[in-house]
């Protein structure tokens, strides 16, 4: 992927603030963050999003992120920990190189939790249910 920026930074002809390593993943500070201290967790290797990331990568980001997460936590003091990935344009996503974002927060930083669009209709939960297990 010539243009992918995150592959640059994996190569190294991007900067980054790099913050964790190993064979497959590489993690570095979001430059626009959220909160100071939002980290980026990637694989080395491009993939697009979550369906195309091979289960073991995801595992492996995943450990990463889980480290992170407790680096963030007890060497910057955050009150939580947001464990995030957007996938495809309609749920955020502007990079399309595989990514988590661990955001810390801070007690009344502000960003309030999700808020509910609507309760279930009747009958609506069940539906859905038969739907997403159907999928699997
Ligand atoms: P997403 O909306 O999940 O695709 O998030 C992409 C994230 O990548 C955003 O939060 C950007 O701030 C971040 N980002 C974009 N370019 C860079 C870069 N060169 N170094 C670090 N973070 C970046
Ligand atoms: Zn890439």
């Amino acid at each position: 992927m010539n243009d992918c920026i995150f592959c640059k930074i994996v190569k190294g002809e991007i900067p980054c603030n790099k913050v964790y390593e190993d064979k497959n993943v590489l993690a570095f500070l979001d430059i626009s963050p959220v909160n100071i201290g939002h980290s980026l967790v990637v694989p080395k290797k491009h993939y697009v999003n979550i369906y195309e990331t091979p289960e073991d990568i995801l595992i492996e980001m995943m450990k990463a992120v889980k480290k992170i997460s407790h680096a963030i936590k007890n060497g910057l003091q955050a009150d939580g920990i947001n464990v995030n990935m957007n996938n495809d344009p309609a749920a955020g996503q502007v990079v399309f190189h595989s990514h988590i974002h661990v955001i810390p927060r801070i007690a009344n930083d502000g960003f309030g939790p999700w808020h509910s669009k609507r309760p279930y209709k009747e009958g609506e939960k069940e539906l859905v249910v038969q739907k997403i297990i159907q999928a699997l």
